[in-house]
């Protein structure tokens, strides 16, 4: 049986880096679209970064129970579609989903199957280095993630795997290794 995969842990750790990796390599996964109400930044497409819709749209589909989670972020809606989710577990993929603890909790209450991996820095210092790293925020945003990483560290004790983020062939495959172990795991429980 195909499980959501949640990939969780601090912005500037590797999620995104870690997930495309493991979705070039590990056969039979896919990556669950969320969808969003915030307009599309430049060069973003629907269906391929998010599925846009208008608020009233998402809110009639809320209010529809369409949406396994969802949550506002900076004012604006974000959530995962049951249909979406559901036609990768049905075609028998494990589904990769990228959410903050929050977001992770919410889909393993209507799925108790799901692994919940949370990746670590190896140290608040490198996290810091990465996030610079990367260029992508000002100073004060990185200060404001890093804040934010404190926090959700302290919430990671609802994952049900925790890797440390260091060299990042390690990690790609430990996760590899969480996904096909689990797999094998229910083989030979159903055998
Ligand atoms: P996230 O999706 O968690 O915000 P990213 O995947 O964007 O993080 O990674 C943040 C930065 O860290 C990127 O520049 C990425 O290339 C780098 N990075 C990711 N994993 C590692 C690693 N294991 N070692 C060193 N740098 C890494
Ligand atoms: P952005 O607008 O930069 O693309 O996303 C902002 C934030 O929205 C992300 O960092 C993430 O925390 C949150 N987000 C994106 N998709 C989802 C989702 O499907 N569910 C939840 N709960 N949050 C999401």
């Amino acid at each position: 049986m195909p499980v959501p995969v949640v990939i969780s842990g601090p912005s500037g750790v590797g999620k995104n880096t870690v997930l495309g990796r493991i979705l070039a390599t590990c056969p039979e996964t896919a990556y669950c679209l969320s969808t969003t109400c915030r307009p599309p930044r430049g060069g973003e497409r629907d269906g391929v970064d998010y599925h846009f819709l208008t608020r009233p749209a998402f809110e009639a589909a809320v209010a529809a129970g369409e949406f396994v989670e969802w949550a506002e972020v900076h004012g604006q809606l974000y959530g995962t579609r049951r249909a979406d989710l559901e036609a990768h577990l049905s075609a028998g993929r494990d589904v990769l989903l990228q959410k903050d603890v929050q977001g992770g909790m919410a889909l393993s209450a209507a799925y108790p199957e799901a692994l919940l991996i949370y990746l670590l820095p190896p140290s608040w210092e490198e996290l810091e280095r990465r996030l610079t790293g990367r260029a992508t925020d000002e100073p004060n945003e990185i200060a404001r993630r890093l804040e934010t990483a404190r926090r959700e560290n302290e919430m990671a004790r609802h994952n049900t795997h925790w890797e440390v983020n260091d060299a990042l062939e390690e990690t790609i495959t430990a996760v590899q290794h969480i996904i096909l172990g689990d797999r094998y795991r229910k083989i030979r429980v159903s055998a």
